[in-house]
């Protein structure tokens, strides 16, 4: 009876190990809500795609075209279709700009990998295809990419104004784009004895302003606070000023939580009223004898930071205060005006002030903000105004700046530049084709597929411009495979304002190599990591 039993065993353990139906359904399942994803941002790809209006539980909207952006606001539940979202993050970290294409480009590769799968070839082959023909593409990409001389404005403002091509603001670009390289180029720094140069985007502070349309928007070679001073009648505009930054506060000490003082008679009060004027005195005194005349107070959660006598006095001293400054923008003025922050009053002498040569208050209909321009000590920082007539127009205004400065930043680490309109996956696409023919095995079919799945950026730039995709991606297909004969080369791509195959570099659509770099190493990254995975665990908690 015994070794019956046994035997039984054995043949349930190896049913269960042959049953291969749980972890291709698994698959499947994550393949098809990472589509989903996918799809539903594929229409908001290139300079004619949609925007999207996203609804916010507690009312807000957005109107944007951002990959990153749409994404991010998705409520998404699927864990794999959360892998996209962190996909299309992982790029806007990387490179800021291509967000959508890296989705898009991903949800093609795993339609692709579905099919392969659906051929009975094994996952793990499939993905180690995929892995050879990214580096094919990133070869190809690199070689018909053409290196940019960061002193050539005229390169980066290209690489701006495609950037800028695809958002809501695009009738914008001639006044964004140009602020966006001179952003970049006064707070970059060449790499000494390397290529390119560093940029930290922590450097370009993008301030957003309602008010006065898209096109008042300005670079300020200096700081940029967005609320008024807190004078009554102090000055509000001068020059040769001396700023201070402070971390403590001009106001009477608050008591602990849970004390309470009790002020039983008038002569009691009159103490205290003395005493919290003595204190508030003799910190003005300190301020005006170290020769301050613009204050800048760091915003305190404990108390207020500037009491009603403290401005009192303050106007009397004719110093200029401004207060709530965050405490995450302090590394920023800092760098800008050259000085560190002053955390007690001992402290607040002459040599730790600095010298800027105009503080002004400047009124607009919409509201007041404080300009600091001419700040010799400081670093290399600058700040963009960014207006707008609605908070929504401002806020994606400025989200298409981000982008642009991103692009920017890209060309100045890697100085190399693309033709867009999906001409670099279009060349991708056509050396796989041509790489698969000689490939042994599932290679051969790993590489077509991936070719295949690259043309969707060309066929979804058509598609989202109102032309035939197929009709397009065919005349794409031979004017890459006839090379040089064909007469546009490598560099065609999809003219969507001409509604044809054009050489995109006469069109002056450039695009940084290292955007599409990114976006093609990091989507198969993601799609090799989803096409691995063979069960999903719940934990207990
Ligand atoms: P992403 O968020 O991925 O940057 P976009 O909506 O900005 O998405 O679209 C980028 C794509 O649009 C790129 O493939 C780029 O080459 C293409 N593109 C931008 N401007 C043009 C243009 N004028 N003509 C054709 N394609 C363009
Ligand atoms: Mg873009």
């Amino acid at each position: 009876m015994a070794p019956k039993a046994g035997g039984d065993s054995a043949k349930v353990n190896s049913a269960v190990y042959k049953d291969k139906s749980k972890p291709t359904d698994i698959r499947l399942s994550n393949i098809n809500a990472a589509k989903a994803v996918s799809d539903a941002i594929r229409t908001s790809l290139g300079p004619r795609g949609m925007d999207k209006m996203i609804q916010a539980a507690n009312g807000e909207v957005t109107i944007t075209n951002d990959g990153a952006t749409i994404l991010k606001q998705m409520s998404v539940i699927h864990p794999a279709a959360k892998m996209l979202v962190e996909l299309s993050r992982a790029q806007d970290i990387e490179a800021g700009d291509g967000t959508t294409s890296v989705v898009v480009i991903a949800g093609a590769l795993l339609d692709a990998a579905e099919k392969l799968l659906q051929k009975g070839i094994h996952p793990t082959v499939i993905s180690d295809g995929f892995q050879k023909a990214l580096q094919m593409a990133l070869q190809v990409v690199e070689g018909m990419s053409t290196p940019v001389d960061l002193t050539n404005e005229d390169a980066l403002l290209k690489a701006a104004a495609t950037s800028l091509n695809s958002k809501v603001v695009s009738q914008h670009s001639t006044i964004l784009a140009p602020i966006a390289v001179q952003a970049i180029r006064a707070v970059m720094e060449p790499i000494v004895g390397g290529v390119g140069a560093r940029v930290d985007l922590r450097d370009v502070k993008v301030i957003e302003r309602i008010g006065g349309t898209v096109e008042d928007t300005e670079l300020i070679q200096g700081l940029v606070i967005p609320h008024r001073a807190s004078n009554v009648s102090g000055p509000h505009r001068i020059e040769k000023a001396k700023v201070g930054l402070i971390q403590f506060c001009i106001s009477p000490p608050k008591t602990d939580m849970d004390h309470n003082v009790i002020v039983s008679d008038y002569a009691a009060m009159d103490r205290v009223l003395k005493e919290e004027r003595q204190y508030i005195l003799n910190i003005v005194k300190q301020i005006k004898k170290a020769g301050c005349n613009v204050l800048l107070v760091q915003k305190s959660i404990l108390r207020d930071a500037l009491s009603d006598l403290a401005v009192h006095f303050l106007d009397k001293i004719k110093t200029m205060v401004i207060k709530d400054i965050e405490r995450e923008d302090i590394e920023f003025v800092c760098k800008t005006l050259g000085c560190r922050p002053i955390a007690s009053l001992d402290h607040f002498t002459a040599e730790n002030l600095v010298n800027v040569d105009l503080v002004e208050e400047v009124n607009e209909p919409a509201g007041k903000y404080i300009k600091m321009t001419g700040c010799g000590q400081g670093g290399r920082t600058v700040s963009v105004l960014v207006r707008g007539t609605s908070g929504a127009v401002v806020a994606e205004a400025a989200r298409s700046l981000h982008d642009a400065l991103c692009a920017v930043r890209c060309v100045a680490r890697r100085p190399a530049l693309l033709a867009g309109g999906g001409a670099p996956e279009a060349a991708a696409a056509a050396a796989l084709a041509r790489a698969s023919l000689a490939a042994p095995g599932a290679d051969h079919y790993c590489l077509r597929a991936y070719a295949d799945a690259l043309d969707v950026v060309p066929s979804t730039l058509a598609e989202n411009a109102g032309l035939n995709p197929i009709e397009t991606v065919t005349e794409l297909r031979a004017a890459h495979a006839g090379g040089a004969e064909s007469g546009v080369g490598s560099n065609a791509g999809v003219n969507v304002r001409r509604g044809r195959v054009t050489d995109m570099r006469q069109e002056h659509v450039l695009q940084p190599l290292h955007v599409t770099a990114s976006a093609l190493a990091l989507s198969t990254e993601t799609v090799r990591a989803i096409l691995k995975i063979d069960d999903i665990v719940n934990t207990l908690n």
